[in-house]
């Protein structure tokens, strides 16, 4: 099997974690995302958690060095040795610089960035109507995606929970520093001939149907 080692760019709320996801069990690799790396330090109150809840819970970015050693431990475990999707990481052209040397020294490079382009008004209602579960990190939409049983989720029954960086103020901090920091990356990767395009706007029902297309489409499997 071919290895694919795919990062996912876009602002939050583009819809990088369900691509992800269904990219990575497309491809049965790991979807690796930073946020959710930091979530369930912060729950579990570690050290790393500690440092990065300030950081995570105001829409600030966690310091490169701190972010950029948590994914090379993660990338160094034994399921990313056929590939491996990062679904918000990097975020900085200081993490996409590291990303680089880290990989290099592990004798890997990157296949593609996928990049989802969705304009900053729908991004806003993405995420004001986004739902989590506390417990399996499912990820909803009261509008998009409802679970079938309303405010529970789908999977485990645990009650659903807006993330607290879901609020109007925080998405602002959020969507400004993806704007100024994280939007460089599209070039970065663009010129290294590494960017592919995905579709922000495809029906839930028809995803696992784009993402195969996508996965054939770019030589990933
Ligand atoms: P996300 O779930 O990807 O929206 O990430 C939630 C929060 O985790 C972000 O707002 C940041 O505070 C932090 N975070 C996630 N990924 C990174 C990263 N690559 N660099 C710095 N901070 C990050």
């Amino acid at each position: 099997m071919k290895e694919s080692n795919i990062i996912f760019l876009g602002a939050p709320g583009s819809g990088k974690g369900t691509r992800a996801s269904v990219m990575g069990e497309v491809l049965s690799i790991p979807q690796i995302s930073t946020g959710d790396i930091f979530r369930a330090n912060i729950k579990n109150s570690t050290p790393l958690g500690l440092e990065a809840k300030s950081y995570t819970e105001s829409g600030k970015l966690v310091p490169d060095e701190l972010t950029a050693k948590m994914v090379k431990d993660r990338l160094l475990l034994d399921d990313c040795k056929n590939g491996f999707i990062l679904d918000g990481f990097p975020r900085t052209l200081a993490q996409a610089e590291m990303l680089d040397v880290m990989l290099k020294e592990m004798g890997k490079e990157i296949s593609y960035a996928m990049y989802l382009d969705v304009a900053n008004e729908e991004i806003m209602k993405r995420l004001t109507g986004r739902r989590t579960c506390p417990k399996c990190q499912a990820s909803f939409h009261i509008e998009y995606k409802p679970s079938s049983k309303g405010e529970i989720c789908d999977i485990c029954d645990e009650a659903l929970a807006i993330r607290p960086d879901d609020n109007p103020e925080t998405i602002k901090t959020r969507l400004e520093i993806y704007d100024t920091t994280t939007k460089p990356l599209i070039e970065y990767y663009n010129s290294q001939g590494k960017l592919y395009k995905v579709a922000g706007d495809v029906d839930m029902s028809k995803l696992r149907e784009y993402i195969e297309g996508l996965v054939k489409e770019a030589g990933l499997a």
